[in-house]
């Protein structure tokens, strides 16, 4: 094996690999010499799973295979399986008496030992070419978009409630273009220097930070858990992982691609368990060094919180990205069309439940084209099916578990007791088997009703009819009447009230749509992330999320130095 100390380019000319920084050896590539930069990926092409198709069926052995067995779920730990007893189990929401796996709970002690390992896989992880990390993780897309897409989607139907086209674009496609655009947006960093000149060359390292990263993952996106961990580990990152317990099954098993796929043992550490004891530990360490979060915003509170309190303790001051709750709406001007506002409201609200932090959750709809609209939503919903994930027509299932469905009918119960809210279509639940609860529409006379304010995540739009001349005011109060700020969108076929719109809810969308629902955001295309108590707006699926994982060490090296102190001024 050659050692090379890597070169750095001169005037932004990217001929030199970008591969190291000042002093850093390079041993571990036999193309030491190869200058390699990723080429713009394209999306992953989402399968349709119609009648007749041939990964339909496919895939439908996978769902009766993963249907008819309880797996075992193991802590990993520096590449280890690691069985600490204290258990639980994962079971369908579409069906709570069937348990799909049974997982181990890491205590402190494993926590500890995680936090070891993870340190001890740095040293070679981030010496490691960024190239040959990349690798890692494009040979991942690759098993995911082959052999292993059944594995990934039945495994997120399953566990975690979605229909088949929900799981496709999540635990298939979306995981996958997270690990390819990734890849290459890490290339557009690390080829990114500073100006040299004759006298001197000037580079800049993009390091890793230092100590270790704490990925704590929520239950509604396989492909979120899949970045969450990557991302900082692409950027020479080892990371501590706690997965939601409620979307294991889908977790355990990419952990396990990613394992085959080459990532070195210790690098991601995998463990499962009680949120707030798990963190006790983590947030206690001196190396902790970043927080990669996905969830609600009273979590990423209380874990900005415990931060703040320990910051004393620790070596740098550790990164901190959240992607929290959030309140999408859809305002429609009156020069919109009613029945691409009724699709924009079904699908952005209903998709998986309304458990996206993207979902639907409040319209704005102009007296004028209510009626209309009204009538091709009840139209609508009154066609959707409900029920289990291996039933294909069904277009709704099952919410996640028990505190979910109670959360969400004790709003659709306000509605029901209020003078200002009346329920036009669904309004039920049932958790007798499953957690299902009806596709539900409320209309609402209060702008400022509990459900035109409160993230709900659920089945549950709110509709507040205004006056066609009060555009502007309703705008303001669309803009004022939730803290969150991370999706929205402004159906019209007037440029002039779109541009308004776009003017007045400058704050109110970190991912604002023009006639489209505000649910869906593509790797690459749509960066997705949102501002105010929506979280810190990193922007994931861009390499605005990418460089909050560097701590880059800018490096001048004078190629003559002066031998005389005085300066021409003192002639
Ligand atoms: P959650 O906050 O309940 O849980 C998220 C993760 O945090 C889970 O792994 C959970 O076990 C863990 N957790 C809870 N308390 C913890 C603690 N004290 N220490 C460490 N971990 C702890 O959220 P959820 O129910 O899994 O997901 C739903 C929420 O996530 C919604 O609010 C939704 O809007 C949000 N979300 C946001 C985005 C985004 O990009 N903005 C994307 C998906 C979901």
């Amino acid at each position: 094996m050659f050692k090379i100390t890597v070169l750095c380019k001169i005037n932004n000319n990217h001929s030199i690999p970008p591969t190291a920084g000042c002093g850093e050896e390079v041993n571990n590539s036999i193309m030491n010499n190869a200058i390699y930069s990723f080429r713009e990926p394209k999306n992953e092409p989402v399968y349709s799973y119609s009648p007749g198709s041939p990964e339909r069926e496919s895939l439908m052995e996978e769902l009766n295979s993963q249907n008819n067995k309880v797996v075992e779920i193991p802590l990993i730990i520096g590449g280890k399986e690691i069985r600490t007893g204290k258990t639980g189990y994962v079971v369908k929401p579409t069906e709570h008496g069937h348990i799909l796996a049974k997982y181990h709970m890491a205590t402190e002690k494993e926590v500890a030992h995680a936090i070891d390992e993870a340190m001890k896989a740095k040293r070679d992880w981030m010496n490691l070419s960024w190239m040959e990390r990349a690798s890692i993780l494009m040979r991942s897309a690759e098993l995911i978009s082959g052999k292993y897409r059944n594995l990934m989607n039945a495994s997120t139907m399953l566990g975690q409630g979605k229909n088949v086209h929900q799981a496709e674009i999540d635990a298939a496609c979306e995981v996958i273009d997270y690990l390819r655009f990734n890849s290459w947006f890490a290339s557009l960093i690390y080829r990114e220097q500073p100006v040299s000149g004759t006298q001197s060359i000037n580079r800049i390292q993009y390091r890793p930070l230092e100590g270790f990263i704490y990925a704590v993952t929520p239950f509604n996106f396989t492909a979120i858990a899949s970045n969450l961990n990557t991302s900082v580990a692409l950027m020479g990152n080892t990371a501590l992982w706690k997965p939601a317990s409620t979307a294991l099954l889908s977790n355990y098993y990419l952990m396990t691609i990613l394992k085959e796929a080459g990532m070195p043992d210790g690098v991601i550490n995998f463990i499962p368990g009680p949120g707030s004891a798990i963190t006790n530990v983590i947030l206690k360490n001196k190396d902790f060094g970043g927080l990669h979060f996905t969830g609600s915003n009273s979590t990423f509170n209380t874990l900005w919180k415990q931060v703040s309190y320990n910051l004393e303790i620790y070596t740098s001051y550790p990164k901190l990205v959240g992607e929290t709750g959030g309140k999408g709406f859809i305002f429609a001007h009156s020069s919109s069309d009613p029945l691409e506002l009724a699709v924009a409201i079904v699908r952005g609200a209903f998709e998986y439940q309304g458990q996206k932090c993207s979902a639907a959750s409040r319209a704005y709809i102009p007296e004028s084209l209510w009626p209309e609209l009204k009538d091709h939503l009840l139209s609508i919903t009154s066609d959707l099916h409900m029920g289990d994930v291996m039933d294909f027509k069904n277009f709704v299932n099952a919410v996640i578990d028990e505190a979910a469905f109670d959360n969400i009918l004790g709003y659709i119960n306000k509605a029901k007791s209020s003078k200002e809210a009346r329920i036009i279509t669904g309004g039920s639940g049932n958790k007798s088997k499953g957690y299902f609860i009806e596709p539900t529409i409320i209309e609402t006379t209060d702008p400022h009703f509990v459900t035109m304010e409160k993230e709900i995540f659920g089945p549950v739009m709110t509709v507040f009819v205004y006056d066609d001349k009060l555009f502007e005011e309703t705008l303001d109060i669309c803009d004022k009447t939730s803290p969150y700020g991370l999706t929205g969108a402004i159906f019209s076929r007037d440029k002039y009230a779109t541009m308004k719109a776009c003017r007045t809810l400058r704050y109110s969308a970190g991912n604002f749509y023009i006639n489209d629902k505000p649910t869906g955001a593509m790797v690459g295309q749509q960066p997705f992330g949102g501002a105010r108590a929506s979280g810190t707006n990193d922007k994931a699926g861009s390499y605005l999320n990418l460089v909050r994982w560097v701590s880059p060490r800018t490096v001048k090296e004078t190629l003559i130095p002066a031998t005389d102190y005085r300066y021409p001024f003192m002639d």
